[in-house]
């Protein structure tokens, strides 16, 4: 019933969600991500993206960037493997994606013509779990007739400003909510709603609203972070839900933890990464 539908996400739903690594594991056994991200003079967004990735417990990581970041990525985040675009500045050319189990989209990309096709390329033919964040959401707002490219359960992650931008201006929460609802119902995808109280919607409507996070996390690359840290669990094989929920919960504490050490004033993207070691290791 109605009631039943608005769910807030509590630390013991949460804990359940986690699976412990095995004794004998390999790499192998925990996916190999992909992130397309980043441009020229948004390189940032491909580090924080992929070092997030990283701290989540992804098995592999490839980062796809244009030929200007790839020296940045490789000193930046000597983890992930580079795959270079063929273009110098900008994403211009879909990934091949037969290697990963998972891969993130949009985070620094810019909104390039040639990156627009290129996005929506790589999102029609897409078979693997799917984030699509930042510019690839303004390329879908942009191109609204290729919304239906989007494949079924991708989880998109927007910010009110991405999210009406798809689906036009609202004015209150609710409204937004309630649209929100039955742009996932159409797509048969998850929308994470980013800010304070995150909510995620489920392709069947539900709306688990997440606790953590601070306004100190409304600074620059934040949602990079969140971003990163999706994709690694898609990539580890957490169900869609499952990612949603955990990642950004984990998200919202690594950031409770950073303000706790920085405060909310100096709480940038990078503190959240930095704390997502302790966040983790609460969680489990
Ligand atoms: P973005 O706008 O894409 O950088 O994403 C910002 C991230 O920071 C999202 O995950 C938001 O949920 C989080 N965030 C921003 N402002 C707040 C806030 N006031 N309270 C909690 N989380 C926030
Ligand atoms: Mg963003």
């Amino acid at each position: 019933n109605a009631e039943t539908r608005y769910l807030i996400t509590e630390e013991k739903d949460i804990r359940p969600l986690i699976t412990p690594r095995h004794k004998f594991a390999h790499k192998g056994n925990y996916g190999h991500g992909l992130l397309i991200t980043g441009s020229y003079g948004m390189g940032g967004a491909a580090v924080l993206s992929a070092r997030a990735c990283l701290r989540s417990g992804v098995g592999l990581l490839t980062i796809h960037t244009p030929v200007c970041n790839h020296t940045l990525l490789q000193t930046c985040v000597p983890e992930a493997m580079v795959e270079d675009d063929v273009h110098e500045r900008f994403f211009a050319e879909p990934a091949e994606l037969d290697n990963y189990q998972a891969v993130g989209i949009g985070c620094g990309l810019g909104q390039e013509e040639i990156t627009a096709q290129a996005v929506i390329e790589q999102v029609r033919d897409c078979e693997i779990p799917l984030v699509l964040d930042a510019d690839a959401l303004n390329i879908f707002s942009t191109y609204r007739n290729n919304l239906s490219y989007i494949p079924k359960n991708t989880i998109l992650t927007p910010h009110i400003g991405e999210l009406e931008r798809i689906i036009g201006r609202c004015s209150n929460s609710y409204e937004r909510i309630s649209k929100a609802k039955d742009l996932a119902n159409s797509l048969q995808c998850y929308i994470v709603l980013k800010g304070a109280w995150t909510v995620v919607i489920t392709p069947e409507g539900l709306c688990h609203f997440n606790p953590t996070g601070n306004p100190g996390m409304a600074t620059g690359g934040s949602g990079d972070v969140l971003t990163g840290i999706i994709t690694a669990l898609l990539a580890q094989g957490y169900s869609e839900e499952e990612a949603c929920k955990l990642g950004t919960y984990v998200h919202g504490l690594a950031g409770d933890i950073a303000r706790n050490k920085v405060g909310e004033i100096s709480l940038k993207a990078g503190d959240i990464i930095e704390a997502l070691p302790e966040a983790w290791k609460s969680l489990t």
